[in-house]
Formats: C-alpha cells, sequence, structure tokens
C-alpha cells in the first residue's frame, strides 16, 4: 500500500526521519475511528453522550478531553442523519485538530484571532471551549471557505464571532490581541491516506517550500499583533520540519517567542522526535493524523 506515497514525500520522510519514517508510512494506512466533539455552546457530553447510545451508536471516550468522543467509522452517515449533527450539537472533528484549541485555552474576556480559520473547526471549537464568552475574530482569505466558516459559526451558535474574508499578512497592525491561533495553510503531509490518493496528488517540493515562505510570513504578522505576553499557538497538519520547527525557530533563537511546555493532552506513544522541545509533533497512526502543535509566548 504505501507504495502509493508520492516517491518525494517518502525519500523527504525518510531524509529526516531515518528512524521513524516506516512508522510514519504505515500510520497513512491506519483506519481510524470517526471523532468528534460537544459543542458546549448548545449541548453537554453527558446529553450528547446519552444521545448517540440511544441512537445505537457506540461511544468511546477520549482520555484527555472530556468534550471528545471516539466513534466507530461505520457510524458516520448515521451521525450526520441525526438532528443532534444538523442543529450543531457537535462537531466531526480529528482528534488532532482539536489539539490546538486546548492548546490556546480561550477564557471568557479574552480578545482572541483565528488567523486561518476556515472551514472552521477550531473557531467554532475555540467558542465551545470558553462557553462563548471570549471576543474570537475569525480570518480566512478563500472567499468560497469564508463562506463555510459563516455556515459552520451559524449552524454551532457562535453568532457573536467576525468573519474577515481578507489575507491574514495584510491584518492592521494597530491590532492586539491576547491569544492568537495560527493554524495554517500546509503540505498536508501529516493527513496522507493511502486509500486514497487524492490526499496526496498535491503534495511537491515546492508546495512544502511556498507553504514554509507562506507560515513564516504568517506567524511574524502573528507575532507583531499579540500583546507582549501573549500567546500564539502555531499548528499545521504537516510533519516535515520545514513546516514546523524551523518556521518557529528563527523566533525562539532571537528571543522574541519561547515554548510554554505543556504536559497535557498526554500523546505519549503517539509522538515523533522534535528539534523544539515542548512541541507536539504527532505521528499519523491508527487514532492520529499526523500533526504539529506548539504554544508559543511573545517575550
Ligand atoms: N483552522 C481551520 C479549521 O480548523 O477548520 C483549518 C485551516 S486550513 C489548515 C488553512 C486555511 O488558511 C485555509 O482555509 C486557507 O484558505 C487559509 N489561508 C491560506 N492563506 C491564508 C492567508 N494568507 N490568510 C488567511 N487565510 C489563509
Amino acid at each position: 500500500m504505501t507504495e502509493q506515497i508520492p516517491e518525494v514525500l517518502r525519500d523527504l520522510l525518510t531524509t529526516r526521519y531515518p528512524d521513524d519514517a516506516e512508522r510514519i508510512l504505515q500510520g497513512f494506512g491506519a483506519k481510524r475511528d470517526t471523532t468528534l466533539r460537544v459543542n458546549r455552546l448548545k449541548e453537554t457530553a453527558d446529553g450528547l453522550r446519552s444521545e448517540l447510545e440511544n441512537a445505537g451508536i457506540p461511544v468511546r471516550p477520549v482520555s484527555w478531553y472530556a468534550d471528545a468522543f471516539r466513534i466507530p467509522s461505520g457510524q458516520e452517515n448515521a451521525i450526520r442523519a441525526m438532528s443532534a449533527y444538523t442543529d450543531g450539537h457537535l462537531y466531526l472533528q480529528s482528534l488532532s485538530s482539536m489539539i490546538p484549541p486546548v492548546l490556546l485555552d480561550p477564557l471568557p474576556g479574552e480578545d482572541i484571532l483565528d488567523m486561518c480559520a476556515a472551514p472552521g473547526g477550531k473557531t467554532t471549537q475555540l467558542a465551545s471551549l470558553s462557553g462563548g464568552k471570549s471576543n474570537i475574530t475569525a480570518v480566512e482569505k478563500d472567499r468560497i471557505r469564508a463562506d463555510r466558516l459563516r455556515y459552520n459559526l451559524q449552524r454551532q451558535g457562535a453568532t457573536r464571532v467576525p468573519v474577515l474574508q481578507q489575507d491574514a499578512r495584510k491584518l492592521d497592525d494597530h491590532l492586539r490581541f491576547d491569544k492568537i491561533l495560527l493554524d495554517a495553510p500546509c503540505s498536508g503531509s501529516g493527513t496522507v491516506l493511502t486509500s486514497d490518493p487524492k490526499t496526496s496528488r498535491a503534495f511537491s517540493a515546492e508546495l512544502v517550500r511556498n507553504s514554509a515562505r507562506l507560515q513564516s510570513e504568517l506567524l511574524r504578522k502573528a507575532v507583531r499583533l499579540v500583546k507582549p505576553g501573549g500567546i500564539i499557538v502555531y499548528s499545521t497538519c504537516s510533519v516535515l520540519p520545514e513546516e514546523n520547527e524551523r518556521v518557529i525557530l528563527p523566533f525562539l533563537e532571537k528571543g522574541t517567542l519561547s515554548v510554554i511546555a505543556r504536559s497535557e493532552p498526554d500523546l505519549s506513544g503517539h509522538l515523533l522526535p522534535c528539534e523544539v522541545p515542548g512541541a507536539f509533533l504527532v505521528c499519523p497512526d491508527a487514532e492520529y493524523e499526523g500533526f504539529f502543535a506548539v504554544c508559543l509566548k511573545k517575550n
């Protein structure tokens, strides 16, 4: 199966991870459960669990996140047919993608910027985590994706979140935020599935280079917009150091940012070796998509 992975990606992984490339390649072939999280703006975790169980859908908890559940993968259509889904009481979302908002820890009253927000999985999670009480601004460059974001926010009841359809690199430099989520566009090297060639068709060395340039520019902007002492969570669904550690390291070396190492979520057994201590570099496997997330403080 792993022969379906683009050679350029295979080569990059083998060079970057001489000891773990095979593990990553195997992870691209893993079958994962469906995962979802409760939308606390509309439902409780206990309420959603009962509703799913009453519909005959078995539910398993996620150790590090009481709002998240695992569901056997064949049940996704049954969930989409439930009113809990159409009314926005839940959001189908990969476990890896739930990590950054948990790290950002949005609190009531805080001014929060989501720089690359569509389709809104993490924006709606931020709203849910803060009970709708943090002041979230969502930015998305692509018009069609921004419309999708507005639709998802509406459906999830996160109605007080303004959406700015613009290039986040061009946001007004006078804006200031307590916390920023930069879930950056990337090559998607962590979300490749051998069962679905679409997930790796666009992958190229050029895409990695272009993504890395854009990621650095977006992070530079985030550093400008966050208050001193404020928090930036940087994340991508790539496992390549070019798009992760090497984007962040210049800011760490200059002392502009430092890593806030978090003990939670406990992802032991699911991580790859990482050049930035305290960052989460998640290996694709039977539970997680490949992913990178790090919590940074502006000095
Ligand atoms: N955070 C989203 C979520 O959880 O649903 C996923 C974000 S996706 C990884 C990256 C998004 O960034 C894409 O929707 C893309 O259109 C958008 N994007 C790309 N370049 C951008 C830019 N310069 N400014 C703002 N958004 C951008």
